[in-house]
């Protein structure tokens, strides 16, 4: 039936049942502003260039990667390789799940979905036994409903996009994050969500892929992504990777 209806219709639809679906509702009761960092599909520009600029600030930050696209060329650029995994680990960053094969959240049932996320967690096994992955974030696009209630048995929070910060209360199987790739170099956007995240006591995640100056339409340039660490870390917000910020969102 999906498939006769206008694309923009669909993806109101498929957005809207993610949205109202299978939610895990939670009050946020952190004591401080907190801002996290996170790169999808891990590029290895994501960790050597993004990862040393948060590195410059004392800051960590989380890494969704999809072990079946180690060593590729993607859209997103070249994929990590298992040295820059070990360093990633070695830096105290995050390792978060993005299923094994990179598997478009809404267009993949939610069976198949499940066992490429458990694909990933037996290949992170193998190259790094005792490291397992408490956060996930959806590939391409939004969850099916199924999809989040399968998942949240699995993860502390799964997290998709929608362009702005999580305040009041979030569901911990859909928590917004904000692509630094859609502002197309005007920091004013991200300058703003940052002041209103400290203004409202809230949680602003912070997603995008590679960092270079020759970027991929889902990047940006490390001088991007330093004056927006810069304006994070002198916002008064605390900045830590997901797993670790969602303790203090949940105050355990
Ligand atoms: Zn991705």
């Amino acid at each position: 039936m999906l498939a006769t209806l206008p694309a923009r219709i669909v993806g109101k639809y498929q957005r809207t049942s993610a949205k109202y679906f299978s939610r895990r509702m939670i009050t946020m009761r952190n004591e401080s502003p907190l801002i996290s960092f996170t790169f999808d599909d891990f590029p290895e520009s994501s960790l050597r260039v993004g990862g040393a600029i948060l590195k410059g600030h004392g800051l960590a930050g989380t890494y969704y990667a999809s072990l079946g696209l180690m060593g590729q060329m993607t859209p997103t650029g070249l994929i990590f390789s298992p040295g820059d995994l070990k360093a990633l680990l070695d830096d105290g960053h995050e390792l978060g799940c993005h299923t094994f094969a990179h598997c478009d959240s809404w267009e993949t049932t939610p069976s198949a979905f499940e066992r490429s996320v458990e694909e990933n967690q037996t290949a992170l096994s193998r190259l790094h036994s005792g490291a397992r992955f408490a956060t996930l974030s959806y590939p391409i696009t939004c969850p099916r409903p199924e999809t989040k209630l399968r998942l949240s048995r699995r993860f502390e929070c799964c997290r998709f996009g929608g362009q702005t910060f999580n305040v009041g209360s979030l569901d911990l199987n859909l928590v917004a994050a904000h692509f630094l790739e859609k502002d197309r170099g005007d920091g004013a956007v991200i300058g703003n969500l940052i002041e209103q995240t400290v203004r409202n006591r809230g949680w602003l995640v912070i997603a995008t892929h590679d960092i270079a100056d020759e970027h991929t339409p889902y990047g940006c340039t490390p001088a991007f992504f330093e004056s927006v660490v810069r304006d994070a870390a002198r916002s008064g917000a605390v900045i830590m990777p997901v797993a670790d910020a969602l303790k203090h969102v949940l105050r355990v």
